[in-house]
């Protein structure tokens, strides 16, 4: 068999979706989502597998469900709680946005899981992939779902050249999808499809030889495995550079920041920044060299000042602590991370926190990463 999907018979398409569906009854992974076919349970999980590998989402999945079981459970509980739940998983929208769906539910729809594509995809944070699975998986509906290892795998099937990082070859994969998916059971069909893409048909090196779609695939029968899917380049992320201020005053408490509520790290605490221009990043790494400099100066302030933050009396430490780096999807963040003592109040927005009690917080990624480099010249210290 070596043709487009618009070629297949009825009959072909019926002995690829058993041989499909039975390699999935036997191998499919045991997963706590799927113990049954609770529409809530469903949704978590799939927000939660965007951009995050299987063995990390299981144990935030079952601390989710202890804390919020049900919908209504979701839709009002406090948001510092929610994130500190999904604390370590990152891109934090995802659960800003859960939230806001439950409650859009208990108001729309009186509390219970919509059960419709159309509705399912009038909720906040869902697009047509995670419709797609819910309505498959909980209520059985002829809905592809399609993300990217299913395009990796479908383009392989069938040879598909259009670019898969073009929103216009959506359409081409959605065609194929619905032509192969099984009316009978379309949910056990795309999560065939998941653990396929994810397990087997992989980016690299995928094992055809163990394949159960393998006399079916194109790919495989030109050897051209390796040629899709086709993709063209994503654009680099964007380089940021900052200082950061960990500053501590006479109490022994340390000042955080809370971000705005919009944007990036939204309503997170992370400690100060202040942005600078990559030629003056470079310029203090230089001046500030840790292995040149090691005195705290209480010396004149003034001069002796760097040149960030410099509307606050802070003393800062003559060295940098450390560099931290972090990468979101479109930019990548540069941070000197500098220690430094308050001279007086600051006139920044934000609050004193003892370092036993950072724990309550909901720290990001980049502001664990700080927090690591301040304590592991804390622990030098003492050395
Ligand atoms: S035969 Fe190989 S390339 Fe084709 S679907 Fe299977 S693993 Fe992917």
């Amino acid at each position: 068999m070596s043709k487009g999907w618009e070629n297949w018979t009825a009959s072909e398409v019926e002995d690829f979706q058993a041989d499909f569906l039975m390699w999935y009854q036997q191998e499919k992974r045991n997963l706590p989502w799927r113990y049954n076919q609770d529409p809530y349970r469903i949704w978590i999980s799939e927000i939660m597998l965007q951009q995050t590998r299987v063995d990390t989402v299981i144990d935030y999945f079952y601390r989710f469900m202890e804390e919020f079981p049900t919908i209504q459970d979701l839709a009002k509980a406090p948001e510092d709680k929610l994130l500190k739940v999904w604390e370590g998983l990152g891109y934090y929208s995802r659960a800003r946005n859960l939230q806001a769906a439950a409650k859009q539910i208990m108001e729309d729809f009186e509390g219970e899981f919509p059960t419709t594509v159309e509705d399912i995809r009038s909720l906040k944070g869902i697009g047509p992939y995670t419709a797609g699975a819910i309505s498959s998986i909980a209520f059985e509906i002829t809905e592809p779902a399609i993300d990217g290892n299913v395009m990796r795998v479908v383009s392989r099937l069938f040879c598909i050249e259009a670019d898969i990082a073009k929103a216009s070859s959506r359409t081409i994969f959605d065609e194929a999808m619905r032509k192969i998916i099984s009316q009978t059971q379309p949910g056990d069909f795309n999560q065939a499809m998941m653990d396929l893409g994810s397990s087997i048909c992989t980016p690299t090196n995928p094992q055809c030889e163990v394949c159960p779609i393998q006399q079916y695939c194109q790919a495989y029968q030109e050897n051209r495995q390796a040629e899709f899917p086709v993709k063209s380049k994503k654009q680099k992320p964007k380089d940021v550079y900052y200082v950061a201020g960990i500053i501590e005053n006479q109490q022994q408490e340390i000042f955080l920041k809370k971000r705005s509520e919009t944007g990036l790290l939204a309503n997170m605490w992370l400690f100060p920044l202040e942005e600078i221009n990559a030629a003056r990043y470079t310029e203090l790494q230089e001046q500030y060299d840790p292995a040149a400099w090691d005195l705290f100066s209480s010396s004149n302030v003034a001069e002796d000042s760097p040149d960030f933050f410099s509307d606050q009396e802070v003393i800062w430490q003559k060295k940098i602590l450390g560099e931290v780096k972090h990468v979101f999807s479109h930019l990548r963040w540069h941070i000197l991370v500098f220690y430094g003592r308050s001279a007086a109040p600051l006139t920044i927005d934000g609050r004193w926190v003892k370092p036993d009690d950072f724990p309550g917080y909901v720290f990001p990624k980049p502001q664990q990463k700080m927090l690591e480099v301040f304590e592991n010249n804390l622990a030098d210290d003492k050395d």
